[in-house]
């Protein structure tokens, strides 16, 4: 009401969950002062998700291009020019940075170039971009500091080509060879980049395979691509040492069959992120961490109350989605109102070519759980669509309960799979069945009817195919 004053709500950092998270609280009335010590956006759209999304773009362009010919169309000689793509990457980069900024100016929140950490409960002080300090006091405060790739303690791990997903985004030119450490996402996303640009990728992955939460199913057909390109995988194998020799890096292997080594121009390492967290007075605070991160509840409030976390740095789910979602349910809650996170409707989305995304629980996860399941397989060489675009390696994969037919999971690999997703998201959401999701009329022709189709597949009833 007119003369009370507006609470007060300090947010760290200004990625996906803490600009989301600042402009939800002023809409609900809060005055906002967000604190960022490099750039908005944050790992997300500086040297995350938009960027790698603009390098896989280009290069399913190019390699649909050079397939070409099929579609009527002559392209000869196509090439990529990676100087313009690097300036590309960095075009689209600077509008969403640039957007975010206008973002939270049309929001009312103040910006503050800084890094921030807590003096006491209700306070942090800020280290300015421009030099100086400043404090500032607050009601209640978000932390979304976000996370940054670990390096493990390997021998060679220090030598300048072994690098990591920020480097491997502004490489100089596209490396003749390159050895991924790590076969989880961002490790898939890079070999897929490279591979398609003739770069001789290895993939060196510790657990049994590569992808370890997606469906199996959906792992081998990306790995089955993903060969094609002359991908190798190493999987049950660990890097134990990188050397230098006359300017090409040695990578010892040591996998089931022995140890071999590995030649490569560039060693990228994708074993995982850890949250930033250090250097934040969180002893000042007060505020308690577990298993390196910022310990919330579901309401993602801190042992201290009018202290909450969100993202990379306090989520038991580390993507922009996650973040931003949390953001919300955080500046909710700081503004009264009681919310909680739930986890079940989060999708996964792999960019590889084909894409892969997933939602809910795989075969073996329900299976685990203890659901009688029954599954739904809808290969993609059966989609019309697909067909037309010449796109036909995938499979549309559903799980669902065996007795009440309610979906449980819904897993895509193939061409768009990635915007398909979000059906079997607001299907699980909405505790929705196959039988609901084949009265939905999908429009013809598109890839969403394989989504159709796999629902009809579960029930025994399928229609396009033999
Ligand atoms: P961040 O984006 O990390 O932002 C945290 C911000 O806090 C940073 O800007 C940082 O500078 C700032 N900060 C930290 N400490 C302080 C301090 N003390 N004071 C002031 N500011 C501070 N996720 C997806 O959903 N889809 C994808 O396709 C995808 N692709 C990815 C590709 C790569 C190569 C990588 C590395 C990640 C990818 N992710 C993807 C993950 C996604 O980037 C993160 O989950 C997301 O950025 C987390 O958001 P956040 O707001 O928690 O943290």
């Amino acid at each position: 009401s007119v003369g009370e004053q507006k609470k007060h709500v300090v947010i760290i950092g200004g990625g996906p969950g803490g600009y989301v998270a600042a402009i939800r609280a002023s809409q609900l009335g809060a005055r906002v002062t967000l604190v960022e010590k490099k750039r908005l956006g944050g790992v997300c759209l500086n040297v995350g998700c938009i960027p790698t999304k603009v390098l896989l773009h280009s290069v399913e362009l190019f390699t649909a291009i050079k397939k070409a010919s099929h579609l009527g169309i002559v392209a000869e000689k196509v090439s990529v020019d990676w100087n313009a793509l690097m300036k590309r990457k960095e075009k689209v980069v600077d509008h969403l940075t640039g957007g975010v900024g206008i973002l939270l100016k049309s929001n009312d929140v103040e910006v503050i170039d800084g890094f921030a950490k807590f003096l006491s409960p209700r306070s942090v002080g800020v280290k300015l971009k421009d030099g100086g300090e400043t404090r500032i006091e607050a009601d209640s405060f978000i932390i979304a500091t976000g996370s940054e790739p670990v390096i493990p303690a390997i021998r060679g791990f220090d030598i300048p080509g072994v690098i990591t997903s920020n480097e491997a985004l502004s490489l100089e030119k596209v490396p003749s060879s390159m050895v991924v450490v790590g076969g989880g996402v961002i490790g898939m996303e890079f070999a897929s980049i490279y591979a398609s640009l003739g770069t001789k990728v290895t993939v060196v992955e510790m657990l049994p395979d590569i992808l370890l939460n997606m469906d199996e199913e959906l792992v081998q057909i990306i790995k089955g691509v993903l060969a094609r390109s002359k991908v190798v995988f190493h999987t049950s194998s660990k890097v134990t040492e990188v050397k230098e020799r006359a300017g090409v890096l040695a990578v010892s292997v040591e996998s089931p069959d022995g140890t071999v080594t590995v030649e490569a121009e560039k060693v990228l390492v994708s074993v995982g992120r850890r949250p930033v967290i250090n250097g934040l007075g969180l002893e000042k605070a007060g505020v308690i961490t577990e298993k390196g991160r910022i310990r919330v509840d579901s309401y993602l409030r801190t042992n201290v109350s009018h202290i909450y976390g969100i993202g990379d740095c306090a989520s038991p789910i580390m993507l922009a989605h996650v973040a931003s979602r949390e953001g919300i349910v955080a500046a909710e809650n700081i503004m009264g109102r009681s919310v909680t996170m739930d986890y079940k409707t989060v999708p996964s989305a792999i960019y590889t070519s084909p894409e892969i995304a997933s939602v809910g629980l795989t075969e073996r996860q329900a299976r685990e759980k203890g659901f009688k399941v029954k599954v739904g397989r809808f290969p993609l060489a059966n989609n019309g669509k697909c067909i037309i675009m010449n796109d036909i390696d995938g499979l549309v994969k559903y799980v669902i309960h065996e007795k009440y037919n309610e979906i449980l999971g819904v897993h895509i690999i193939g061409p768009r799979a990635t915007d398909l997703i979000v059906e079997g998201a607001l299907a699980l959401r909405l505790e929705a069945t196959a039988e609901e999701i084949i009265s939905t009329i999908h429009a013809h022709p598109t890839i969403g009817e394989a989504l159709a189709e796999g629902a009809l597949a579960a029930l025994g009833r399928v229609i396009h195919l033999p």
